[in-house]
């Protein structure tokens, strides 16, 4: 079995869904007392979020690949970058490190590519549904069309992520907002909506809506257990 590096704490409270998620993975997959061989780096995310939102991309890509070099010295075979929005600055990391990264929209498209998905909803920080590093990795890699809320709806999913999610709230109102634009999307024509954002899977899941939906924390840790079990190299 493989190690896998994790980059977390962006926020840590979907990190700590990583770590379960693989370590469920692993034990349903190899059964007994097996559990994932994990090496963490937890970031400090108030100045990673305060760069981002100065948009000193940069400043940030400094700190994820400092990062990154650590959970390589220290034995991981692969890494996971637990967040949508960071792998705005996957290029820099990948330059750093030898060991091979993980994209999470990769993993997220190919199986929405497996369903036959075509038309797709994605909720994310503004970063994710508004710059190209994602949606244009989707639709130009995978020829997915990408439908996005509207101005004043993005907004309210990107502050309920940073102001809320990323702090462990869970409110009842930002639970019906999100269903409501999860169902605009779908009445726009998405056949599916991704929850590109690790943090949303707290807030809403499969048993909320009948619209599909595709959690990307739940897609990249199964990607993660498959790679540690069977990838050879
Ligand atoms: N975890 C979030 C994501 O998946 C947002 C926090 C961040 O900006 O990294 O995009």
């Amino acid at each position: 079995m493989k190690t896998i590096g994790l980059l977390g704490g962006m926020s840590w409270e979907s990190t700590v869904g990583y770590y379960r998620a693989i370590n469920e993975g692993i034990k349903d997959s190899l059964g007994g007392l097996h559990s994932a061989k994990i090496v963490l780096y937890s970031v400090d995310f108030d100045p990673i979020e305060k760069l981002q939102h100065d948009g000193d991309w940069d400043g940030t890509a400094k700190i994820l690949s400092d990062a990154a070099l650590s959970v390589q010295a220290a034995g991981a075979d692969f890494l996971l970058i637990c967040t949508n929005t960071m792998h705005k600055v996957v290029p820099h990391i990948e330059k750093a490190v030898h060991i091979p990264v993980l994209h999470i929209a990769d993993a997220t498209a190919e199986v929405l590519v497996n369903n036959g998905v075509k038309k797709v909803g994605l909720l994310g920080t503004a970063f994710t549904m508004e710059h190209d590093f994602y949606k244009g990795r989707l639709n130009r890699k995978y020829g997915l069309d990408v439908l996005v809320p509207h101005t004043e709806d993005r907004k309210i999913v990107h502050d309920i992520i940073y102001q809320e999610l990323c702090l462990g709230r869970i409110t009842a109102d930002s639970k019906a907002e999100y269903l409501r634009i999860i169902e605009s999307l779908a009445n726009e024509g998405a056949e599916a909506v991704i929850l590109g954002c690790t943090e949303i899977g707290m807030l809403v899941n499969q048993s909320d809506t009948g619209v599909t939906l595709y959690d990307t924390t739940a897609i990249h840790a199964e990607k993660a257990v498959a790679y540690a079990i069977f990838q050879e190299q």
